[in-house]
C-alpha cells in the first residue's frame, strides 16, 4: 500500500485498530511523487517506514484536577461516564457549567475498535490530517455554536456534521434553549436511536451518531435568577416563558439535571484538591462491576425498564414495593426509566447488586421537578 508519509500516523492507527497485520500489507511510505515514480521505473525502494516513529506521544486532556468540584458534582461526573448518560446543567454565567463539560471526556474510556474504527471513518471525511485525539482514540468532544448552521449540525447527504463527529463520544449544546427549536427537535430521533438518516435529491445517508449529549443554560434570560451577588432583572413572566421553554420533549429525555451553585471566592482560599484520578479509578471499577452483571458490554443508559428490574433481582414484593416508591415522585414514565437507569448506575457506582432507596432518591434529585 502506497501512502503519503504526513498519513503515516494515521495508517498506524488504522492498522492497529482493524487488526492489520504486516503479512496482510505491506505499507510503504513516499515523501512526494518523484519519490513514487523511482520506486516504479527503477525499483528505487524508499527506506523502510518504521510506523513506531510516528505513535504521537499519549495525548494529554485537560482534566478535573484545576476545577473545584463538590461532592455532587463529582457524583455526577462519575456517574456520567460510567453509565454512558445524557446530562443537562443550569445555573448562573460563572457558574462553571462549561468548565465542567469540556473536562467529562477525560473520565470517559477509549473507544472501543468498532467506535474507533468508525471515528477513524467520519472524521477523515471532513479533515486531511486527524487530530492525535482521534488518532489516539479518545472519546470525541464537539462543541458546536448554537448559531451554527443546520447542514454543520446534523450533516448533509455528502458530509457529516458535528452530530456524527462526536460519534462515540460528547456533544456539548452550550446555551442549549438558544439554538433553533426546529433543529433541537430533529436531534430527538438521532439521540434516541444513534442514526441519522439524511435525504437529499437522490442520495439517502445514515449517519451514525450515538453521542452522550451534554446542555447547558442559564437560570433565566438575564442568567441571575438565584444568584447570591447579581439581582436577577427578568420579570415573572419571562422566567415563566423560559421556563416553559425548558420543559420541551428533547429536555425529558435527558437522564440528569443538574443546577450548579455560585462558586464562593471562599473555596479558592486554599489548593483545589486532585480528584481526577480518583474519579478515573471509580468510573474503571464501577464499569467492570456493570458489564460484569449484564453479563455483556452494555450501558445502563441502553438498557429497559424490565432488564433493569431482572438484573437487579427486583421481583415480586420488592417489585410491588419500588414501584409504591416511585409513584410518590409522580413521574411521566419516560421519566421513569431515565430514573431508575441513573439509579442503576449509581448503584454500580457503589459495587450493589440492589438498588437502594438511597440511589433511587439520589437519582429522582435529578430529574427536573415538573416531569
Ligand atoms: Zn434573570
Amino acid at each position: 500500500m502506497v501512502i503519503a508519509e504526513e498519513n503515516a500516523a494515521e495508517m498506524l492507527a488504522l492498522r492497529e485498530v482493524a487488526k492489520l497485520h504486516d503479512s496482510d500489507f505491506q505499507f510503504l511510505c513516499f515523501k512526494n511523487l518523484e519519490e513514487v515514480l523511482f520506486w516504479l521505473c527503477d525499483g528505487v525502494s524508499p527506506q523502510p517506514v518504521r510506523m513506531e516513529d510516528y505513535r504521537s506521544p499519549v495525548y494529554e486532556q485537560q482534566n478535573f484536577d484545576d476545577m473545584y468540584l463538590d461532592d455532587k458534582l463529582k457524583r455526577i461526573a462519575v456517574c456520567f461516564a460510567t453509565g454512558g448518560h445524557s446530562l443537562l446543567l443550569r445555573g448562573t454565567p460563572g457558574a462553571g457549567k462549561s468548565m465542567f463539560a469540556q473536562r467529562l471526556p477525560s473520565l470517559l474510556p477509549l473507544l472501543s475498535s468498532e467506535n474507533h474504527l468508525d471515528a477513524l471513518r467520519i472524521h477523515s471525511m471532513t479533515t486531511n490530517k486527524l487530530s492525535k485525539f482521534i488518532l489516539q482514540g479518545n472519546a470525541p468532544f464537539r462543541q458546536p455554536h448554537h448559531s451554527t448552521h443546520p447542514f454543520a449540525l446534523l450533516g448533509t447527504a455528502d458530509q457529516p456534521g458535528e452530530l456524527s463527529l462526536a460519534h462515540g463520544g460528547v456533544l456539548f449544546l452550550d446555551e442549549i434553549l438558544e439554538f433553533r427549536r426546529d433543529l433541537l427537535e430533529s436531534l430527538r430521533e438521532p439521540l434516541e436511536t444513534g442514526k441519522l438518516h439524511v435525504s437529499r435529491a437522490q442520495k439517502k445517508v445514515t449517519w451514525k451518531s450515538k453521542v452522550q449529549l451534554v446542555a447547558a443554560c442559564n437560570n433565566c434570560p438575564c442568567g441571575f435568577y438565584d444568584s447570591k451577588s447579581v439581582k436577577c432583572k427578568c420579570g415573572m413572566q419571562k422566567i415563566l416563558n423560559y421556563e416553559a421553554k425548558m420543559s420541551g420533549p428533547l429536555l425529558e429525555r435527558i437522564d440528569m439535571h443538574h443546577r450548579m451553585q455560585e462558586m464562593s471566592p471562599e473555596l479558592f482560599s486554599e489548593n483545589i484538591p486532585k480528584h481526577s484520578s480518583f474519579m478515573k479509578n471509580q468510573v474503571i471499577s464501577a464499569r467492570e462491576y456493570m458489564f460484569k452483571r449484564w453479563g455483556q458490554e452494555t450501558e445502563n443508559s441502553a438498557s429497559s425498564f424490565e432488564q433493569i428490574l431482572e438484573s437487579s433481582q427486583v421481583t415480586g414484593k420488592k417489585r410491588a414495593a419500588l414501584m409504591k416508591e416511585l409513584a410518590e415522585y409522580k413521574l411521566s414514565s419516560r421519566s421513569i426509566l431515565r430514573l431508575l437507569r441513573v439509579a442503576r448506575t449509581l448503584a454500580d457506582i457503589d459495587q450493589s447488586l440492589t438498588m437502594e432507596k438511597s440511589h433511587i432518591k439520589e437519582a429522582a434529585n435529578l430529574r427536573p421537578q415538573s416531569s
